[in-house]
């Protein structure tokens, strides 16, 4: 059986990178930007008064000049004055282009206005270049601004705005569908028997994608026959590019999904991997390229294998820098018996000096999604160890 780290590998070396689209700069919030930007200008792209007031020839002040008459007002976007001589003064506004002729502004409460001259407050001294945001000190016209593979946060795309880009090149979003199987389960708000089960996993899971950003994501349903498992897989496989099966992966009659997935040539990379909860866990690559996640149908155990595999797989086709896992150490010790990886369900709490700690909250098996209401994530315990101290070190997963 694979580890989780080797099960992580064998899924990224099977899953196509992302195609390329451009997209209006408010539509790639969150995505994973795919080309260069360069600066459009120098930063700033010219001498930037920094502050309301006036500006002026500092020399001028050197030389013991107190009071300057003030040849007119510009404000930010004005186009530039010219300072008729050392005498004069410009009333200037943050943002604008610092006047010709000048080297420095002074701010408004550091001064008196009175009858068209501006007098410097006792004691001022006038510094060549104060409240100046000199021209290309941030960064030169050309130089790279946002790389390859950045997520595009609020800065971000702040940054590109700046840079004159009125769309991004960007990974498209993946046409992902989830697939629920089980002729137990029952829709909520349709009429259940004793005997039946709410369909719950497919509103998680399809809930958890989108968290994450993928938005393009359908979800089906289908009844343990292989028949009907067949014709719409047969469809799903040749429309998206990524289907994630729930239920039907484990050793009973009826866990149909491997043999169906193989009937329609799709190649198994993997079945179950060394861990608690999620063993089942199916994944292979269909000859469309779509890739094929089947996970276990405990409500626990999907919840945890989309999270640990399947968005970290999809961020990483997003063509995204690859970040290694957050870790966290654990609030309490915590004791587990199985010689395998196994995947903790934590709530982040602050100890004393403000660091986040992983506080246990482990459920009733993996069919108790119940005890996960509240909790962030889950911690990977490896395997090797029974008992786990306070502080321990692990990889933290977020919901
Ligand atoms: P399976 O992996 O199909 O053997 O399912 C394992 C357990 O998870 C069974 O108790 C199923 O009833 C339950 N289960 C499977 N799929 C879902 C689902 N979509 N929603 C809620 N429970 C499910
Ligand atoms: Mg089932």
């Amino acid at each position: 059986m694979l580890t989780p780290d080797e099960a992580d590998h064998a899924i990224r070396a099977h899953l196509r990178p992302l195609a390329i689209e451009s997209l209006p700069l408010l539509q790639c919030i969150g995505a994973v930007l795919r080309e260069e930007i360069g600066a459009e200008r120098d930063q700033p792209p010219f001498d930037r008064v920094a502050m309301d007031g006036i500006a002026l020839a500092s020399h001028a002040v050197s030389a013991g000049q107190r009071h300057f008459r003030v040849q007119g007002v510009q404000a930010a976007g004005d186009a530039p004055g010219v300072l008729v001589d050392a005498t004069h003064c410009i009333e200037i506004m943050t943002g604008a282009m610092l006047p010709q002729g000048c080297d420095a502004v002074v701010p408004i409460e550091r001064i008196a206005l009175h009858g068209g001259a501006a007098k410097l407050e006792d004691g001022l001294d006038v510094a060549p270049w104060q409240n100046v945001h000199r021209r290309g000190s941030d960064a030169r016209a050309g130089a790279r601004v946002l790389g390859a593979g950045s997520v595009l946060h609020a800065p971000e795309i702040a940054v590109a705005a700046s840079a004159g880009k009125a769309s991004l090149r960007v990974s498209a979003q993946p046409a992902v569908i989830v697939v629920s199987t089980g002729s137990e389960l029952v829709e909520p708000g349709d009429a259940i028997l004793p005997y039946q089960v709410r369909r719950s996993n497919a509103y998680g899971l399809v809930s958890q994608l989108r968290l994450h950003g993928f938005t393009r994501v359908a979800n089906d349903h289908v009844v343990d026959d292989a028949e009907a498992l067949r014709r719409a897989l047969a469809l799903h496989l040749e429309t998206q590019d990524v289907v994630i099966l729930s239920g039907g992966v484990s050793a009973g009659r009826l866990d149909l999904v491997p043999q169906v997935l193989a009937g329609l040539g799709v190649q198994q990379q993997f079945h179950k991997i060394a861990q608690r909860p999620g063993k089942p866990l199916w994944f292979g690559t269909a000859p469309s390229g779509a890739a094929v996640f089947g996970l276990p149908g405990n409500p626990v155990s999907s919840l945890v294998c989309l999270a640990r595999y399947v968005l970290p797989a999809l961020r990483a086709a997003s063509g995204g820098v690859l970040q290694p896992p957050e870790v966290v150490a654990l609030a309490k010790p915590v004791r587990v018996t199985p010689p395998l990886a196994y995947f903790l369900p934590v709530r982040l709490v602050r100890d004393a000096r403000g660091a986040l700690t992983a506080e246990p909250c482990p459920t009733n098996g993996s069919g108790d999604f119940t005890s996960l209401t509240g909790t962030d994530g889950f911690v990977e315990l490896p395997p090797g160890p029974n008992e786990y101290s306070k502080g321990f070190v692990a990889a933290f997963y977020r919901w």
